[in-house]
């Protein structure tokens, strides 16, 4: 026998989206329930110092931020649960959430804000760095700075791996770009930027073998000629991927609109309405351009607000 737990606002996921919807609507006496989900923290918890998120003058890192965010949504009560939802029905008026503990939460509204995940490429040596917060990055606005003056590679031919590698090359002495194909993927415009800069060199049919480091970290990269078999070896500290996400939004696919790669789609761009009345999306698991702590947080604020209200209208 399941058990039935009627909620006002269920937020489902823990990165700096679902922890402002939670702040915005534990304070408007929304008495949330979040479930953390398989990541507690998001994204944030892989990075290692976070320069760019405002009022932190001395940086602070990824974990304790997100330490931060949860004492503070539970200061206003808000119930965090350590688990994930995994099955929901959204046909009804009455919104379905199954938990992995068994628990069916029945909520008036639901906060998605389940994220992205970022895509590795999945070497070992690619891991240990990026276990170790020793060079190894998905994101060069998050971590480019940390590089500055020193040489860099990038893996990716799309507009996101064109965008990051041109913010690196404004910072890093050299990048080196790595395409699979001899091709790009990316728009003309953005392919044409890091062909005119002169400190981004890029290598086609060039794929990662084995990423190079020592105690400290990375040292560099030996890469493979998927043409010739012919490797090389090129020195950098920093490691970048910009080989795309995936949003993580499987269980949502039978009753939201989604896009070709899965993000959700806003109903009502400016709001976070999504196609189901009561269900709102905040955060990396709607937003493939800006992909940031701050943006998603602003938007978690958005989504509770925009519960908030629904709920009053509801309530007439
Ligand atoms: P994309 O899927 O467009 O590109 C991924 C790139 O990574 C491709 O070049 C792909 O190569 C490469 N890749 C994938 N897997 C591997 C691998 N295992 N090894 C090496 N290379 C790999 O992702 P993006 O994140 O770049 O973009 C996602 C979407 O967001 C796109 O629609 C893009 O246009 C949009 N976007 C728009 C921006 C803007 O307008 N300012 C900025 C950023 C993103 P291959 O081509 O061989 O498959």
């Amino acid at each position: 026998m399941s058990d039935i737990q009627k909620v006002e606002c269920l937020i489902i996921g823990s990165g700096p989206a679902g922890y402002t919807a939670a702040i915005y609507a534990a304070r408007a006496d929304m008495n949330p329930v979040m479930y953390q989900g398989l990541q507690p923290g998001g994204q944030l918890t892989t990075t290692n110092e976070v320069e760019n998120f405002p009022g932190y003058p001395d940086g602070v890192t990824g974990p304790e931020m997100m330490m931060q965010l949860q004492k503070q949504a539970e200061r206003f009560e808000t119930d965090v649960r350590p688990g994930f939802i995994e099955k929901v029905d959204f046909s009804g008026s009455v919104h379905k959430c199954w938990a992995d503990d068994g628990t069916e939460i029945h909520a008036k509204t639901v906060i998605i804000s389940t994220g992205a995940s970022a895509k590795y490429l999945g070497l070992p040596s690619e891991q240990k760095y990026l276990k170790m917060g020793g060079g190894v990055s998905a994101c060069a606005v998050c971590d480019g700075f940390f590089y500055k003056g020193q040489e860099t590679v990038i893996v990716g031919a799309g507009d996101s791996a064109c965008e990051e590698a041109h913010y690196l090359s404004k910072l890093c002495t050299k990048v080196t770009m790595l395409v699979r194909r001899e091709e790009f993927r990316a728009s003309k415009i953005m392919e044409d930027r890091v062909k005119n800069t002169k400190n981004i060199e890029i290598l086609y049919n060039t794929e990662t073998e084995e990423v190079l480091g020592d105690e400290n970290g990375v040292t560099g990269v030996r890469a493979v000629n998927n043409q010739t078999n012919e490797t090389i070896e090129i020195p950098c500290t920093g490691f970048f991927l910009a080989i795309g996400h995936k949003p993580n939004t499987d269980i949502f696919k039978e009753y939201l609109n989604l896009d070709e790669v899965g993000y959700i789609k806003y109903e009502q761009p400016g709001t976070s309405r999504t196609n189901v009345d009561g269900v709102f999306v905040a955060g990396d698991a709607a937003d493939r351009v800006y992909r940031q702590a701050v943006t998603a947080a602003g938007t978690g604020c958005m989504a509770a607000l925009d519960a908030e209200r629904y709920i009053s209208a509801l309530e007439g």
